[in-house]
């Protein structure tokens, strides 16, 4: 890659690294998402420019060469070649092979990133007029009174009180609008930065266009997703300045844009209220004043205001491309269902997310026991341990502008005792392990793939009315406190042993969880469409599992190097965070690198997918598929992979 191609990609990694936490850390998803995009336009050319450059460069040098050798006029090259036919013949001839070879290979890495690009570019969901209409009839059946002008302009003004609120670092006035994980989310991220030093400022706050672009319904609730379109100027200051000083400074940021899907439940049913504009702020339910507290009951009434019940609630703040996927069919869901009618995978879906935020929270503070009330026993010994060992080394494990990028239950698994569900996560974080203490300087951006495993015993029931309010005790539904006892403090109930509601088992990479012998066969079901490795971040997420696989046995060689930004340059994903990667601590990687047997054939599966994106397997490819298949001990299922997919 030329410098000019690299100096231009870092400074756009480094222009989007600074656009820092806006709400949500949505920014790093949708961040990391436009970087990349610049990137993969800006190693487009550099990939052009590559080849131009060594393209004319070896010819120029060759010619010289040449022409220093003799300084023959043109028609003395003439009669040169003329009298030495077989020499002419020579020179065509490899010339000819060296095309090939160049055809070959280099024709399939262009048209490898000419598919991937256009999946790049691919417009997000068109969503035609006829179905908003009729997503507006269908919520219209049950709630005559609902119309969607009022319903974006209501989601708008949420959006930038959830905007001022961030800003401020106090979300209590929002509190009521939103479920308990996007409520725990915005508080850890807060706390993050606040761990950090930083607090993050936002101005001129605008929003450009809000659209309906989905309806999911089940019998639990009704899901609305709308996305918005908004700028802002956005940066993080260090936490002591002075509020004139930030905004001084915030104010000379360029208003960066910003594509969001927030998505919106509520109880089928509910009916439209007629809310006045001082009306925010109210119980959802009987109208009183709502102070906000924590606990998300209303004083006056004892309602749960966001439950769903009343009104919509904020579920989920995610990246454009992943929201609206359709939910399919859950293995094991219909079998739970017969037990459990009112089971809902949104709500069991918030209460993954609400898990995944206390767990990076516990991680980053080094306090395991902040999971004490929503994961088992065992789960937090294990992290226990995990955080005593680094803290043996003076390290702690640091996760900075978290994202997550979708939340999606996988499948179910209903033992005789316990109940099992599998939660994949797509998330990002700037990520490492660092000296505890200490800022935690540069750290790469790593997508990451987890299954959540939540466990409940069997028989336990959905308790309905609590709905998107996940964050409460299942026996007695007193919100969870911040303690770290395993029990209620309202009414004494054990609440890590999935007696009442779903706790958190285990939480590991998507491979590591496929290579169960339970999981393979779910994985093989919903085996990932070829979508999968169309996505940008995916892409980048193996290119980062090939890092931790050639890092996992020690030094990583001149070779292997050249495989990865080979692989790099073809997928159109930059090098740059994986170089920084592999230069940070090794602990980083631990958990990513693909197990051998059924887990790495999971990869070895999507890699196999990647190479035929193009519909062809060139040598390099192929080269690189059969070196991962060898370290994972996979060599004789490579040629099946390849003949399934289409190529012998
Ligand atoms: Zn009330
Ligand atoms: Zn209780």
């Amino acid at each position: 890659m030329p410098r000019r191609g690299r100096l231009l990609i870092l400074i756009l990694l480094v222009v989007g690294g600074g656009a820092a936490a806006r709400v949500g850390g949505g920014q790093h998803y949708s961040g990391s998402h436009s970087s990349s995009s610049h990137s993969s336009s800006s190693s487009r050319g550099s990939s052009g420019g590559s080849w131009g450059g060594s393209h004319s460069g070896s010819y120029s040098g060759n010619y010289g060469g040449y022409s220093g050798g003799g300084s023959a006029s043109d028609l003395g090259w003439a009669l040169f070649f003329v009298s030495h036919p077989l020499f002419t013949l020579a020179l065509i001839i490899v010339a000819y092979v060296l095309w090939r070879a160049f055809v070959r290979s280099f024709g399939s890495l262009a048209s490898t990133q000419r598919v991937l690009e256009q999946a790049d570019a691919r417009p997000i969901q068109a969503v035609s007029a006829r179905d908003v209409t009729a997503w507006v009839d269908a919520l219209q059946r049950r709630d005559p009174r609902f119309d969607l002008v009022g319903f974006l302009d209501q989601a708008k003004a949420l959006f930038l009180r959830v905007q001022a609120a961030w800003s401020a670092g106090a979300l209590s006035p929002v509190r009521a609008d939103l479920s308990d994980a996007t409520f725990r989310r915005l508080n850890v991220q807060l706390a993050l930065l606040r761990l950090q030093g930083v607090r993050n400022v936002t101005a001129d706050v605008a929003v450009l266009g809000l659209e309906a672009v989905g309806l999911e319904q089940t019998s639990a609730f009704d899901t609305l997703h709308v996305r918005v379109r908004a700028q802002a100027r956005d940066l993080d200051v260090p936490a002591a300045m002075p509020p004139q000083e930030a905004q001084s400074r915030v104010s000379r940021v360029a208003a960066e844009p910003f594509v969001e899907v927030w998505s919106f439940v509520r109880r089928p049913g509910v009916q439209t209220k007629q809310r006045g504009p001082n009306e925010t702020g109210r119980c959802p339910n009987c109208g009183a004043p709502f102070d906000g507290g924590a606990a998300g009951n209303c004083t006056y009434c004892g309602a749960i205001v966001n439950s769903g019940s009343y009104d919509w609630v904020l579920a989920e703040i995610t990246q454009q491309s992943e929201a609206g996927a359709a939910p399919g069919n859950v293995p094991g869901l219909e079998a739970l269902r017969a037990t459990d009618p009112a089971l809902s995978l949104e709500v069991l879906e918030d209460r993954a997310s609400l898990v995944f935020w206390t767990w990076v929270d516990a991680q980053s503070r080094t306090r395991p026991g902040a999971l004490a009330k929503v994961a088992t026993a065992p789960f937090v010994s294990e992290l226990q341990a995990d955080v005593e060992a680094l803290r043996a080394r003076g390290r702690s494990r640091a996760f900075l502008q978290c994202a997550v990028g979708s939340v999606d239950v996988q499948a179910f698994d209903l033992g005789p005792d316990t109940t099992h569900a599998a939660v994949e996560i797509r998330w990002s974080a700037r990520m490492g392990v660092v000296a505890s203490g200490s800022a935690p300087g540069g750290l790469p951006v790593i997508p990451q793939r987890w299954v959540f495993t939540l466990e409940r015993k069997a028989g336990v029931r959905t308790d309905a009315d609590r709905g998107m309010a996940t964050a409460r005790c299942g026996n007695c539904g007193a919100p969870l406190t911040d303690s770290l006892e395993p029990t209620c403090e309202h009414c004494g109930a054990a609440l890590n042993d999935g007696g009442h509601d779903w706790v958190l088992a285990q939480a590991e990479p998507y491979e590591i969880w496929a290579a169960r012998p339970r999981a393979v066969a779910t994985a093989a079901a919903r085996a990932p469409a070829q979508d999968a490795v169309l996505d940008m971040r995916e892409r980048q997420r193996m290119l980062f599992l090939m890092a931790a696989m050639a890092r996992a046995d020690g030094q990583v060689d001149d070779k292997e190097l050249r495989m990865l930004k080979l692989c790099a340059e073809r997928w159109g994903v930059p090098f740059e965070a994986v170089e920084q990667a592999l230069r940070a601590d090794p602990a980083v990687f631990e958990r990513m690198v693909p197990p051998p047997g059924p887990g790495g054939e999971t990869f070895l599966r999507s890699l196999v997918q990647m190479a035929l994106v193009d519909g062809k397997v060139d040598r390099q490819e192929r080269r690189m598929l059969e070196a991962t298949a060898a370290r994972l001990g996979l060599t004789e299922r490579l040629p099946e992979l390849l003949s399934r997919f289409g190529l012998g």
